[in-house]
C-alpha cells in the first residue's frame, strides 16, 4: 500500500511578467522553506502565512548580483526550475504508475499565473507533462524482456460542462457524452485513445491537441483560459511469465483560470463560462478536501464526484490508493493580491 499522504499541495510563484514590471509592481509574496507569506499591499501590516507540502520560488524579482545575474530575494528561498518540480512531483506520479496505482496532477490558479508553464512548459523549458511522458518511455526501454507495455494517450477539453476531444480530426469532436460503467466508472463515450510507443509520438499528439484547442476556441469565440484540459495516460504492464497485468491511469490537468468573473461587465457567454468554471473548481475543491480529510482518518460519508464533469472523469484517479498532487500557481505582484490570496485559500482547503 502506498503511504496515506495521498493529497500533496505545492505552491509555485512565477517571476514578474513584463506588464507587472512596467506597472512598477511590488512583490507581495515571500517564501521560507514550506511556508508562503502574502502581504496586503493596501495594508502592509496585514500578512497571512500558509504552509503547504512544498513551496517553489521562481520569482526573480528585480535583484541582480554584481555580474548582472538575477538572484532570489531571500537566503532560504528556493529558486525552482522545471526539472526540480518534475523530480519532486512528477517522479512520484511515475512511481505510483509503475506500482499500478492511479495518479492525478492538477495545476490551479488565475489566468497568467503559470499553470501551463508548469504543466506543459514553454519552448525548451518543458513542463511536467512532457517530462513525465519522456521518463515513462525511458524507463520502459530499460525494463526486463519478460514484460510488455501498453501506453495510450488521450487529450480532452471541458468547456461549459461539455467534453471536446482534442485529438479528433473530425468536426464531431464536441459534445461527447460522459457515461458510467460498473467496471470502469465514468468514461467519455467515443473519446480517441491513441496507443503510443514513443515519447516523440506523444509530443506530436500534444502539439496536435493544442492546435485543435486554439482553433476550436477561436471558432466558438471562447477564451481558452475558461476551459480545463485533461490529458490521460493509461499505462498497462503485462508480466508474461506470471500472466498478470498492472494497470494505472495518470491524469494531468491544466485547470481553467480561477479568477472570479466580475458580475458587472460580463454577460451572455462570458457569464455562463465563468459560472461553469467557478462551479466546477468548487466541486473539485470539495472532492479533494473530502479526500484529504479521509487521508487523515476523518470519517467522510460521501465524496461528491457526481457534481461536475471534471470530478466524474477524475474519479478513478482521485481517492482510494491514488496519488493527487495540486500545484497552486501564483503571481508575485501586488496587482494580483486578491486572486493570489484566493488561490492560496483554495489550496489550503485541499490540504
Ligand atoms: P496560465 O497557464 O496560468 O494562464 P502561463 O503558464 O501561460 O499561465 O504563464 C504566463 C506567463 O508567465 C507565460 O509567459 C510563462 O512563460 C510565464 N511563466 C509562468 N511561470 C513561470 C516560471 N515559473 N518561470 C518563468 N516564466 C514563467
Amino acid at each position: 500500500m502506498p503511504s496515506i499522504d495521498s493529497v500533496k499541495v505545492a505552491v509555485r510563484v512565477r517571476p514578474f511578467s513584463q506588464r507587472e514590471k512596467d506597472a512598477g509592481s511590488q512583490c507581495v509574496i515571500s517564501m521560507n522553506a514550506n511556508s508562503t507569506t502574502i502581504c496586503d499591499p493596501k495594508n502592509p501590516g496585514h500578512v497571512k502565512t500558509f504552509t503547504f507540502d512544498l513551496a517553489y520560488w521562481s520569482h526573480s524579482g528585480f535583484l541582480k548580483d554584481e555580474d548582472g545575474r538575477l538572484v532570489s530575494t531571500g537566503s532560504d528561498n528556493r529558486y525552482a526550475g522545471q526539472r526540480e518540480i518534475f523530480c519532486d512531483l512528477g517522479q512520484g506520479v511515475l512511481d505510483s504508475a509503475w506500482q499500478g496505482y492511479n495518479a492525478t496532477l492538477l495545476a490551479y490558479g488565475q489566468t497568467g499565473s503559470g499553470k501551463s508553464y508548469s504543466m506543459i512548459g514553454c519552448g525548451a523549458d518543458r513542463g511536467i507533462i512532457p517530462i513525465v511522458c519522456e521518463e515513462l518511455f525511458k524507463a520502459i526501454q530499460n525494463q526486463e524482456q519478460n514484460k510488455q507495455y501498453q501506453v495510450t494517450f488521450s487529450m480532452l477539453e471541458i468547456y461549459n460542462e461539455q467534453v471536446i476531444d482534442l485529438l479528433s480530426k473530425t468536426k464531431k469532436r464536441g459534445g461527447l457524452k460522459v457515461r458510467e460503467d460498473h467496471q470502469q466508472g465514468f468514461y467519455v463515450d467515443g473519446l480517441k485513445q491513441v496507443p503510443c510507443d514513443s515519447y516523440a509520438q506523444i509530443e506530436r499528439l500534444m502539439e496536435q491537441g493544442t492546435k485543435i484547442r486554439t482553433t476550436a476556441s477561436t471558432s466558438m469565440n471562447v477564451t481558452s483560459s475558461r476551459s480545463h484540459v485533461v490529458i490521460t495516460i493509461q499505462f498497462k504492464q503485462i508480466f508474461l511469465d506470471e500472466e498478470i497485468t498492472k494497470q494505472s491511469v495518470i491524469n494531468l490537468v491544466d485547470l481553467a483560470g480561477s479568477e472570479r468573473q466580475k458580475s458587472s461587465g460580463s454577460e451572455g457567454d462570458r457569464l455562463r463560462e465563468g459560472t461553469h468554471v467557478n462551479l466546477s473548481l468548487t466541486m473539485l475543491g470539495n472532492v479533494i478536501s473530502a479526500l484529504a480529510e479521509m487521508a487523515v482518518g476523518k470519517k467522510v460519508l460521501h465524496i461528491p464526484y457526481r457534481d461536475s464533469v471534471l470530478t466524474k472523469l477524475l474519479q478513478s484517479a482521485l481517492g482510494g490508493n491514488s496519488k493527487t498532487i495540486m500545484i497552486a500557481a501564483i503571481s508575485p505582484a501586488d496587482m494580483c493580491y486578491e486572486e493570489t490570496l484566493s488561490t492560496l485559500r483554495y489550496a489550503e482547503r485541499t490540504k
